[in-house]
């Protein structure tokens, strides 16, 4: 393969450390072809690969070897067809949300996934990772909005699963297979995704949330059974509040859109259950930049009628931790927690304690923290790794500590 690397094309020579000398680090494949012959490559001479996108979010999973190689997809970029009238864009891997954003937006269309970090995120990783944000309850997770995607598995093999259109054939759906295998069984190079139409009229407000578990669940139930049709529900926690110069108790933020006639009588009735006033929507963005440089983070779930218990039994187990900060989807079920990094010694046993009574998933987290969480190592996951990239060479240890 080549790389290009601003001075001109050139066969890929050199070493990168820990690799062998026909390999240098990273390397910027242009295309899917140079893709596949990269990973071809690094197959035949055992080069473990790290896959990297805008590299936002790299220090998130289990470590990858430093000594692997990079691949670096971010020139895979650029819209390739747009369809406003079947809602369907594809793109290649390292188009950024904000590109995409910007590009639907003309047409009154948008892709709805706001996962955290910068919107300078790129495509492939936001699949690969399956990110997504407070819209996804609502408007669709990512493994429901990808339509169709184009992979390199750990072989070199150019793969196509699912398609361009809303209706699909029917088959073994690897698209789903992929999306959220953080690259363990392919580089993604190309998605189709599904757009959906921007609301004509949106409004926040923020419901004071009480401190007592069972009021907490009465009104999260009173919630969920109103005439409300929000698009994001997100429960936040007063101290992510007081950052945000809005002191006060926890609060549930609630995104209610449509047109303006709906989105006001989803108003007045929002305000019917309490205490509730109306912030700018720029509050999602806030919650979306949440994470302080370093911070620990990882989500904790249950079933979405026990997260007042969830709620509160992370309050009581951070109390001691300063900064540390909570919000909960409460459709999903899932809390995420975020420590500051100047409390990291406490993590591990905080970790530990936290997996011993709800279902855990380490974003970023120390080295110790990841031997407290299990590893995905069952038989099903290892048959379908060993089938995809048969080598091991795609993001090694990310999912499961390395052998
Ligand atoms: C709850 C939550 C919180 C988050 N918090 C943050 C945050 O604080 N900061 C932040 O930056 N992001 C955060 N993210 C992730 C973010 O939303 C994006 O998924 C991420 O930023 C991707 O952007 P990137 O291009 O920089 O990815 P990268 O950092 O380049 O890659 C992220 C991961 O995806 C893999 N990958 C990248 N591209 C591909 C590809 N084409 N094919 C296969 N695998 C690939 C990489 O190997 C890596 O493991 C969060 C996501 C969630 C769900």
């Amino acid at each position: 393969m080549r790389e290009s690397d601003g001075s001109g094309d050139k066969m890929l020579s050199g070493g990168g450390p820990g690799a062998p000398a026909a390999f240098r680090s990273p390397l910027r494949p242009r295309d899917t072809a140079d893709v596949a012959d990269a990973v071809r490559d690094a197959a035949a001479l055992g080069v473990p690969l790290r896959i990297r996108g805008a590299g936002h979010w790299l220090d998130a999973g289990r470590p990858v070897p430093a000594s692997a190689c990079v691949l670096d997809v971010s020139a895979l970029r650029g819209i390739t067809e747009y369809n406003p009238g079947d809602l369907t864009l594809t793109a290649g891997a390292g188009t950024t949300l904000a590109e995409i954003d910007e590009a639907t937006r003309a047409n009154g269309q948008w892709l709805p996934l706001d996962p955290a970090g910068a919107t300078t995120a790129t495509l492939g990783a936001t699949l690969a990772t399956a990110s997504c944000g407070p819209l996804a309850s609502a408007l669709g997770l990512p493994r429901d909005l990808a339509l169709g995607l184009e992979f390199v598995d750990g072989r070199g093999i150019v793969v196509r699963g699912g398609g361009r259109v809303v209706k699909n054939v029917a088959g073994f759906d690897l698209v789903r297979l992929t999306v959220g295998a953080w690259g363990t069984l392919g580089v993604i190079t190309e998605a189709t995704v599904r757009l959906r139409a921007r609301p004509e009229a949106e409004c926040t407000m923020a419901l004071d949330a009480p401190r007592e578990t069972g009021t907490l669940a009465l009104l999260l139930r009173a919630l969920r059974e109103a005439p409300l049709t929000p698009i994001a529900t997100e429960l936040v926690d007063a101290t992510f509040r007081a950052g945000n110069g809005d002191r006060g108790s926890d609060a549930v933020l609630v995104r209610l859109a449509g047109n303006a006639a709906s989105v006001a009588a989803q108003r007045r009735h929002v305000e019917s259950l309490g205490t509730a006033r109306e912030l700018p929507a720029s509050a999602w963005d806030r919650l979306a930049a949440a994470d302080p440089d370093g911070a620990f983070t990882v989500r904790i779930s249950h079933r979405p009628s026990r997260v007042a218990d969830l709620w509160h039994a992370i309050a009581t187990a951070t109390a001691e931790i300063e900064g540390a900060v909570r919000h909960a989807s409460i459709e999903r079920g899932v809390v995420r927690l975020i420590v500051p990094a100047t409390a990291h010694e406490v993590v591990a046993p905080l970790v530990r304690c936290l997996a011993s009574h709800a279902s855990v998933l380490g974003e970023r987290l120390p080295r110790a923290a990841w031997e407290a969480l299990p590893a995905v190592t069952d038989r099903l996951s290892r048959g379908v790794r060993a089938a995809f990239d048969p080598h091991q060479i795609l993001n090694p240890g990310l999912l499961a500590p390395m052998a």
